[in-house]
Formats: structure tokens, C-alpha cells, sequence
């Protein structure tokens, strides 16, 4: 699998590091809802289909992004800095 970095173009999915789904929110810092605490730290849905996801480019330019990837085929159909996801982007 290929994934297309924004800053380094298309580079083998060996070079990155995943760390997971990149649609859960971190509650406020000062929140004391331990519900969604919990949540946000140890559940995920594991959905099958197109999802975003956060990856780093550990073997490249260390960038954080987020990969729009379905989880079925692998296909890979775009990414963006994640910068620039938390600021309302597309992927
Ligand atoms: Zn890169």
C-alpha cells in the first residue's frame, strides 16, 4: 500500500507509523466526564469502509496526517496534513 504523503507525494506504507481512527474528539481538558473519557481513550468502532485516520510519517518528513483509506480494499483516496484536518479540511 502506498500512502500519499502532502509533503513527501506518494511513499510505501512501511515508511509511516498508524495510530488509529482520526474522527474521535478529545473531551476538554478540565472535563470531569469519565464516560467520555473512556470512550474517547478505549473504544473505537472498527467500521468497515471509508474511514480517516491518523498516520506519521516516521521514516520521512515526521508529519502527522490524516489518510482517507478504506479499511475493506485499502484503497487510498486522498490525505492532508492533520493540521489542516483540525482546522475544518478535507481529506
Ligand atoms: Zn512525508
Amino acid at each position: 500500500m502506498r500512502i500519499p504523503c502532502p509533503v513527501c507525494g506518494a511513499r510505501p506504507s512501511e515508511e509511516f507509523t498508524y495510530r488509529g481512527d482520526a474522527r474521535p474528539v478529545r473531551p476538554p481538558m478540565d472535563s470531569s466526564d469519565q464516560g467520555a473519557w473512556v470512550d474517547y481513550l478505549f473504544f473505537r468502532d472498527d467500521e468497515r469502509g471509508r474511514i480517516k485516520e491518523q498516520w506519521q510519517h516516521t521514516g520521512g518528513c515526521r508529519a502527522w496526517i490524516v489518510v482517507d483509506r478504506d479499511t475493506a480494499t485499502h484503497a487510498v483516496h486522498g490525505s492532508e496534513l492533520a493540521r489542516d484536518a483540525a482546522e475544518g479540511g478535507q481529506a
